[in-house]
């Protein structure tokens, strides 16, 4: 699989799909997160869940991240010029690209290249990534900010879910880890933490997003819980470009 993972970026195998995220009080499309697709011609659909963390072993992921911003960047501006208002497109970044590349640098160059506003920009960074140093990241996000992109945690709750660190780097958005959200009808204990961590982070302020919502009743608890808000299956699975406009 790593060969041919090698070949996918050279031979256009990758693709971008879109889930739609909303508020959760008015149901209004609020952006979108562009989820990465590999099409292999000899295993088919393969899902990211597999080929991410074999690209993060080889160090692929440096390469794919970079196509992944530019696409993103590429289709934002391509919807804007369509007339449809993104409002705000999120881009995992992974580990190796924080601490390895100069990101402000890609970033600036794919926003460059594309004619992609900044401020419609938003990189999820996961939990786990940002605890292991905060001396390179601190300014990062700091000068990214400045610039008008904006920080989401991915996965919150699943790692150190350190308080200190939502201070110290400034951040913008929370999301909610799935695991949380999946037991909501039936674990009073994950009830509670979605309860601290939406009261904690509007406390600092910053806006909360709860994914993988699936089912009415668990939008019904994050709504009365406050949460900002929302994307999971429950109104639309990341879609391929060509559905995507139909389903916001
Ligand atoms: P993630 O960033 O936490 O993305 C959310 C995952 O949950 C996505 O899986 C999405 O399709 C899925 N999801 C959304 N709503 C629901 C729901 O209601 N129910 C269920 N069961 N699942 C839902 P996906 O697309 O398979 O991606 C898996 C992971 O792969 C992502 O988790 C992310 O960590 C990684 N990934 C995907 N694209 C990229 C990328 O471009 N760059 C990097 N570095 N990682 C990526
Ligand atoms: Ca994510
Ligand atoms: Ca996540």
């Amino acid at each position: 699989m790593e060969a041919e993972l090698k070949q996918a970026l050279q031979n256009k195998e990758f693709e971008l799909y879109y889930q739609p995220q909303f508020s959760i009080k008015e149901n209004q499309f609020v952006g979108a997160e562009a989820l990465i697709r590999w099409n292999s011609p000899t295993r088919g659909l393969v899902s990211p869940a597999v080929f991410i963390p074999l690209a993060e072993e080889t160090g692929l992921i440096r390469e794919i991240g970079k196509w992944v911003l530019f696409e993103a960047c590429l289709q934002g501006k391509t919807w804007l010029d369509q007339g449809f208002n993104i409002k705000r497109l999120a881009v995992n970044v992974s580990a190796q690209q924080l601490y390895l590349d100069d990101l402000q640098s890609q970033i600036q160059l794919a926003l460059q290249q594309t004619g992609f506003p900044s401020s419609l920009l938003e990189l999820e960074v996961t939990e786990g990534t940002l605890i292991e140093s905060n001396r390179v990241i601190q300014p990062l996000f700091k000068a990214l900010q400045d610039q008008g992109i904006s920080i989401a945690i991915d996965d919150f709750g699943t790692g150190y879910s350190s308080l200190s660190y939502l201070k110290r780097f400034s951040v913008d958005i929370l999301k909610i880890d799935k695991s949380f959200v999946d037991d909501i009808e039936t674990d009073k204990d994950d009830r509670a933490i979605i309860r601290a961590i939406i009261s904690m982070a509007h406390s600092l302020e910053l806006k909360v997003l709860a994914e993988g919502v699936e089912t009415q009743a668990q939008k019904a608890f994050l709504s009365k819980q406050g949460c900002d808000f929302y994307q999971g299956y429950l109104k639309s699975r990341p879609l391929p470009v060509k559905e995507f406009l139909d389903s916001v």
